[in-house]
């Protein structure tokens, strides 16, 4: 009998007992085409010996030293990799162990820097409806996915939620798609006009919206905007790239294909490519000089800050991604696969969108094409293909859920960037059968 807390207690799941390239496999000797990377994490693959070697090597030296008496090696070499690399004037990288934790650290940042700065009533947060910042509080707080959230509330912190820039939902008919981009980027100034400017400090969002609607871009000019009405009213824009970044969407930062450079980044899932657990919060020159000249010390902290394994498992993929050119290999199956896509299901009857940038992409399902009516919650459509899938050898990560709480059906594709032709075939094909089972 297991002792596991499951997420999910009513379900058995197989015993995963071995990971090669972009396949896993379960004791009883199935094999899984791993195409959402779990959670956007796997970007090399499985088995990865370089990544392990590096990982080995740094256990062998230093497994672990606490940051409030040591710096390491691994961390400092992550940190600069990172800044190398970083959009704008990204300066500083706090290590933390995961995604949650990364955009944790962003708010308590972000709130620290006014209170250094002096302007103590800047303690909001606006973000959107359709996103997911994690799972502790006040990242859930920033999330803003009913399902999600609607148990919690009590324990959730007040923050504003404006509409997502949603193309096949919330652009009107006859719309530019760059005059949705503007028209959406504003209601970011309705919002701080509503709740007063100077109550409000930082915009947090996905560049490309992941776990909550299915690999979601935003209409070209729309982060310009946003850059620009957070500059206006001098708000700080914090970019959540913790499934989006790591070379996801053919870019180490996605926001590099937005044209804006953020004050706070977040990455995480792809930096530790799931052979350790990291994330990451960088932030820029002047975030950093504030604390630097004001108390000196960030009012926050993890025991596993830092922690030297994961850093050096991070340098190792990054160096990965990096000397192996696998970001314009992103790119180029990327593309493939969304023509793959788009050749099996443009006519489907119950596939809405097909979206998505890199090797992040996303299909909509819904019950009436011509409509974009979704289908009936209670179906789980998209829950009901993960199932089906899975069933057939294919890992996709499934997502109910738009603007409106559960409005909506998603399967979010995330395969390892070293993903081949014939497995794009492999997904595309198992996905199909998925789909129709599920139906
Ligand atoms: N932010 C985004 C955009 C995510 O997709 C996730 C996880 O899916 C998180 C934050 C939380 O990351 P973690 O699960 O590592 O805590």
């Amino acid at each position: 009998m297991s002792h596991i807390f499951p997420r999910h207690t009513k379900q058995v799941f197989p015993t995963a007992v071995r990971g090669e390239g972009c396949y896993l496999y379960d004791s009883q000797g199935k094999q899984y085409l791993d195409a959402s990377g779990g959670a956007a994490v796997s970007c090399l693959g499985h088995g990865d010996v370089e990544i392990i070697e590096a990982v080995k090597a740094q256990l062998d030296s230093l497994a672990y030293a606490h940051t409030g008496f040591f710096t390491s090696e691994p961390a400092e070499r992550l940190a600069s990799l990172l800044i190398d690399h970083a959009p704008g004037d990204i300066d500083r990288v706090y290590l933390v162990s995961g995604g949650s934790e990364a955009m944790e650290a962003a708010l308590k940042l972000a709130r620290q820097y006014f209170v250094e700065k002096g302007e103590p009533k800047r303690g909001r947060v606006i973000a959107r409806k359709q996103s997911y910042h994690g799972n502790t509080m006040g990242a859930l707080s920033a999330g803003g996915n009913a399902w999600r959230r609607e148990q919690f509330g009590p324990l959730l912190i007040d923050m504003s939620h404006i509409d997502p820039c949603y193309e096949y939902r919330l652009k009107h008919d006859g719309e530019s798609l760059e005059d949705y981009g503007i028209r959406a980027a504003n209601l970011l100034e309705e919002e701080l006009l509503r709740v007063g400017p100077e109550t409000v400090m930082a915009f947090a969002a996905e560049p490309v919206v992941g776990a909550t609607a299915g690999a979601l871009t935003a209409a070209p000019g729309y982060f310009k905007r946003i850059r620009e009405i957070c500059d206006k009213y001098g708000i700080l824009l914090i970019l959540d790239e913790v499934m989006c970044g790591m070379g996801r969407t053919g870019s180490l930062f996605a926001c590099e294909q937005e044209g804006v450079s953020p004050d706070i980044v977040c990455v995480a899932k792809g930096l530790g490519a799931g052979y350790q657990p990291i994330g990451a919060m960088l932030c820029s020159k002047q975030i950093y000089g504030a604390i630097e000249a004001g108390s000196g010390f960030f009012q926050h902290g993890h025991t596993y800050l830092g922690h030297p394994t994961a850093a050096a498992a991070g340098v190792a993929v990054v160096n990965a991604i990096l000397e192996r050119n696998l970001i314009p290999r992103v790119q180029e199956q990327g593309e493939k696969l969304m023509t793959a896509l788009a050749d099996e299901f443009n006519q489907h009857p119950h596939i809405g969108d097909i979206r998505g940038r890199g090797l992040f992409q996303g299909i909509e399902l819904v019950s009436d094409r011509d409509t974009k009516a979704p289908f009936d919650p209670s179906r789980k459509i998209a829950a009901r293909t993960k199932s089906a899938a899975f069933d057939a050898g294919l890992i996709c990560y499934p997502m109910s859920g738009t603007i409106d709480g559960r409005l909506g059906d998603h399967i979010l594709l995330a395969p390892p960037f070293i993903i081949e032709d014939s497995q794009i075939d492999e997904l595309v094909q198992k996905l199909s059968v998925a789909i129709d089972t599920a139906l």
